[in-house]
Protein backbone atom coordinates (compact mmCIF):
# COMPACT_ATOMS: atom_id res chain seq x y z
CA UNK A 1 0.00 0.00 0.00
CA UNK A 2 0.99 3.54 -0.89
CA UNK A 3 1.50 5.70 2.46
CA UNK A 4 1.78 9.34 2.81
CA UNK A 5 2.16 11.92 5.70
CA UNK A 6 1.19 15.39 4.89
CA UNK A 7 4.67 18.55 5.75
CA UNK A 8 2.91 21.84 4.99
CA UNK A 9 6.05 23.73 3.98
CA UNK A 10 6.99 27.37 3.20
CA UNK A 11 5.28 30.39 4.19
CA UNK A 12 2.33 29.79 1.45
CA UNK A 13 2.11 26.20 3.37
CA UNK A 14 2.34 24.07 0.73
CA UNK A 15 1.46 20.51 1.40
CA UNK A 16 4.28 18.87 0.76
CA UNK A 17 3.29 15.16 0.59
CA UNK A 18 6.32 12.38 2.08
CA UNK A 19 5.08 9.22 -0.16
CA UNK A 20 6.30 5.72 0.57
CA UNK A 21 5.54 1.86 -0.15
CA UNK A 22 5.29 0.28 2.55
CA UNK A 23 6.74 -3.03 1.37
CA UNK A 24 10.18 -1.21 1.20
CA UNK A 25 9.67 1.52 3.03
CA UNK A 26 11.03 3.54 -0.45
CA UNK A 27 9.84 7.06 -0.13
CA UNK A 28 9.64 9.98 -2.26
CA UNK A 29 8.65 13.56 -1.63
CA UNK A 30 5.75 15.35 -3.60
CA UNK A 31 6.49 18.98 -4.16
CA UNK A 32 9.78 19.77 -1.92
CA UNK A 33 9.28 23.50 -1.99
CA UNK A 34 11.43 24.02 1.14
CA UNK A 35 12.39 23.47 4.74
CA UNK A 36 14.94 20.75 3.58
CA UNK A 37 15.87 19.81 7.08
CA UNK A 38 12.14 19.18 8.40
CA UNK A 39 11.77 16.95 5.37
CA UNK A 40 14.74 14.82 5.90
CA UNK A 41 13.95 14.64 9.63
CA UNK A 42 10.41 13.20 8.37
CA UNK A 43 12.15 10.34 5.96
CA UNK A 44 14.70 9.72 9.38
CA UNK A 45 12.21 9.90 11.95
CA UNK A 46 9.78 7.09 10.06
CA UNK A 47 12.80 4.71 9.06
CA UNK A 48 12.53 5.84 5.32
CA UNK A 49 14.70 5.33 2.21
CA UNK A 50 14.13 8.68 0.26
CA UNK A 51 14.37 7.38 -3.57
CA UNK A 52 13.00 10.29 -5.90
CA UNK A 53 11.95 13.87 -5.80
CA UNK A 54 8.25 14.30 -7.36
CA UNK A 55 6.89 17.27 -8.70
CA UNK A 56 3.27 18.54 -9.45
CA UNK A 57 4.21 21.77 -11.33
CA UNK A 58 7.45 24.56 -10.82
CA UNK A 59 6.00 27.24 -8.80
CA UNK A 60 8.44 28.58 -6.14
CA UNK A 61 6.08 27.24 -2.85
CA UNK A 62 6.00 23.48 -4.32
CA UNK A 63 9.68 23.38 -6.14
CA UNK A 64 11.87 25.31 -4.10
CA UNK A 65 14.13 23.24 -2.47
CA UNK A 66 14.03 20.17 -5.44
CA UNK A 67 17.63 21.47 -6.76
CA UNK A 68 19.54 21.76 -3.70
CA UNK A 69 18.17 18.20 -2.72
CA UNK A 70 18.99 16.44 -5.78
CA UNK A 71 22.33 17.80 -5.97
CA UNK A 72 22.89 16.97 -2.07
CA UNK A 73 21.21 13.79 -1.82
CA UNK A 74 21.67 12.33 -5.28
CA UNK A 75 18.28 12.04 -5.81
CA UNK A 76 16.21 11.90 -9.68
CA UNK A 77 13.72 14.61 -10.18
CA UNK A 78 10.62 13.04 -12.03
CA UNK A 79 8.28 15.82 -13.42
CA UNK A 80 6.52 17.66 -13.99
CA UNK A 81 5.50 18.01 -17.66
CA UNK A 82 7.80 19.73 -20.64
CA UNK A 83 5.43 22.82 -20.31
CA UNK A 84 6.28 23.99 -17.11
CA UNK A 85 10.40 24.65 -18.52
CA UNK A 86 9.93 28.10 -18.17
CA UNK A 87 8.58 27.74 -14.56
CA UNK A 88 12.05 25.62 -13.48
CA UNK A 89 14.29 28.22 -15.62
CA UNK A 90 12.26 30.94 -13.56
CA UNK A 91 12.95 29.95 -10.39
CA UNK A 92 15.94 31.95 -9.00
CA UNK A 93 13.72 34.87 -10.29
CA UNK A 94 10.58 33.63 -8.24
CA UNK A 95 12.67 32.89 -4.88
CA UNK A 96 13.53 36.71 -5.14
CA UNK A 97 10.09 37.99 -6.15
CA UNK A 98 8.57 36.05 -3.39
CA UNK A 99 11.60 36.76 -0.37
CA UNK A 100 12.25 32.66 -0.29
CA UNK A 101 15.95 31.05 0.01
CA UNK A 102 17.66 30.95 -3.15
CA UNK A 103 16.08 28.33 -5.41
CA UNK A 104 18.69 26.32 -7.46
CA UNK A 105 17.17 26.03 -11.04
CA UNK A 106 17.45 22.30 -12.56
CA UNK A 107 17.09 19.50 -15.41
CA UNK A 108 14.34 17.53 -14.60
CA UNK A 109 15.72 13.18 -14.76
CA UNK A 110 12.68 12.59 -15.93
CA UNK A 111 9.65 14.24 -17.70
CA UNK A 112 6.17 13.21 -17.32
CA UNK A 113 3.63 12.91 -19.90
CA UNK A 114 -0.35 12.27 -19.43
CA UNK A 115 -0.73 8.27 -19.04
CA UNK A 116 2.91 7.98 -17.62
CA UNK A 117 3.19 5.36 -14.21
CA UNK A 118 5.77 6.03 -11.62
CA UNK A 119 7.24 3.20 -9.76
CA UNK A 120 7.88 3.53 -5.81
CA UNK A 121 8.77 0.36 -4.63
CA UNK A 122 6.36 -1.86 -5.10
CA UNK A 123 3.51 1.00 -5.78
CA UNK A 124 2.70 1.94 -9.12
CA UNK A 125 1.67 5.04 -9.32
CA UNK A 126 -0.41 6.96 -12.40
CA UNK A 127 0.09 10.15 -14.10
CA UNK A 128 -2.08 12.87 -15.30
CA UNK A 129 -1.79 15.67 -17.58
CA UNK A 130 -3.94 18.52 -15.78
CA UNK A 131 -2.55 22.20 -17.34
CA UNK A 132 -4.97 25.12 -16.85
CA UNK A 133 -2.67 26.49 -13.14
CA UNK A 134 0.05 25.89 -15.27
CA UNK A 135 0.86 24.20 -19.08
CA UNK A 136 2.94 21.39 -17.41
CA UNK A 137 0.85 21.05 -14.23
CA UNK A 138 0.70 16.96 -13.62
CA UNK A 139 -0.95 15.39 -10.98
CA UNK A 140 -0.14 11.40 -9.21
CA UNK A 141 -3.10 8.97 -8.85
CA UNK A 142 -2.95 5.78 -6.67
CA UNK A 143 -5.54 3.50 -7.79
CA UNK A 144 -4.67 1.06 -4.45
CA UNK A 145 -4.24 3.70 -2.28
CA UNK A 146 -7.57 6.01 -3.82
CA UNK A 147 -5.67 9.01 -3.18
CA UNK A 148 -4.65 11.64 -5.36
CA UNK A 149 -2.02 14.29 -5.24
CA UNK A 150 -3.03 17.24 -7.29
CA UNK A 151 -1.06 20.14 -6.62
CA UNK A 152 -2.65 23.45 -7.49
CA UNK A 153 -5.09 22.35 -9.67
CA UNK A 154 -8.09 21.59 -7.09
CA UNK A 155 -9.03 22.57 -3.58
CA UNK A 156 -11.22 22.08 -1.00
CA UNK A 157 -13.98 24.08 -2.28
CA UNK A 158 -11.97 26.07 -4.55
CA UNK A 159 -9.90 25.85 -7.71
CA UNK A 160 -6.53 27.08 -8.87
CA UNK A 161 -5.43 30.67 -9.50
CA UNK A 162 -5.42 31.26 -13.33
CA UNK A 163 -4.10 34.47 -13.55
CA UNK A 164 -0.33 34.07 -13.90
CA UNK A 165 1.68 33.65 -17.32
CA UNK A 166 0.39 30.21 -18.94
CA UNK A 167 -2.71 29.81 -17.22
CA UNK A 168 -5.80 29.42 -18.58
CA UNK A 169 -9.29 28.97 -16.66
CA UNK A 170 -10.65 26.81 -19.87
CA UNK A 171 -8.15 24.49 -19.47
CA UNK A 172 -7.89 24.20 -16.22
CA UNK A 173 -12.18 22.96 -15.83
CA UNK A 174 -11.53 20.41 -18.49
CA UNK A 175 -8.14 19.17 -16.64
CA UNK A 176 -10.41 18.95 -13.13
CA UNK A 177 -13.74 17.72 -15.59
CA UNK A 178 -12.15 14.95 -18.15
CA UNK A 179 -8.82 13.88 -16.26
CA UNK A 180 -9.55 14.57 -12.47
CA UNK A 181 -13.44 13.29 -12.15
CA UNK A 182 -13.11 9.77 -14.12
CA UNK A 183 -10.60 8.60 -10.96
CA UNK A 184 -13.87 8.16 -8.60
CA UNK A 185 -16.24 10.10 -6.31
CA UNK A 186 -14.54 8.37 -3.48
CA UNK A 187 -11.13 9.09 -4.51
CA UNK A 188 -9.61 10.64 -1.78
CA UNK A 189 -7.32 14.23 -3.05
CA UNK A 190 -4.22 15.79 -1.29
CA UNK A 191 -4.71 19.53 -2.85
CA UNK A 192 -1.53 21.75 -3.14
CA UNK A 193 -2.83 23.72 0.36
CA UNK A 194 -5.39 23.20 2.73
CA UNK A 195 -7.45 20.41 3.96
CA UNK A 196 -8.03 17.08 1.98
CA UNK A 197 -11.43 16.25 0.07
CA UNK A 198 -12.99 13.94 -2.24
CA UNK A 199 -14.02 14.06 -5.66
CA UNK A 200 -17.50 13.42 -5.37
CA UNK A 201 -17.82 16.55 -2.57
CA UNK A 202 -16.55 18.92 -4.93
CA UNK A 203 -18.95 17.34 -8.02
CA UNK A 204 -21.59 18.09 -5.58
CA UNK A 205 -20.23 21.29 -3.79
CA UNK A 206 -17.45 22.92 -5.16
CA UNK A 207 -18.98 26.64 -6.53
CA UNK A 208 -16.31 26.51 -9.60
CA UNK A 209 -17.05 22.73 -10.96
CA UNK A 210 -19.85 20.96 -8.68
CA UNK A 211 -22.31 19.22 -11.60
CA UNK A 212 -24.70 21.76 -11.01
CA UNK A 213 -22.94 24.93 -11.43
CA UNK A 214 -21.34 23.66 -15.06
CA UNK A 215 -24.86 23.01 -15.89
CA UNK A 216 -25.42 26.29 -15.48
CA UNK A 217 -22.85 27.42 -17.90
CA UNK A 218 -20.26 28.98 -15.64
ZN1 LIG B 1 1.07 26.82 -8.09
ZN1 LIG C 1 0.84 26.34 -4.56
Amino acid sequence: MLRYEILPVTPFQQNCSLVWCDQTQEAALVDPGGEIPRLLAAVKARGLTLKALWLTHAHIDHAGATGQLAREHGLPIVGPHPGDQYWIDGLPEQSRMFGFPQAEAFVPTRWLADGDTVQLGKETVQVRHCPGHTPGHVVFYSPTAQRAFVGDVLFAGSIGRTDFPGGNYDQLIASITQRLWPLGEDTVFIPGHGPESTFGQERRSNPFVADAALSRGR
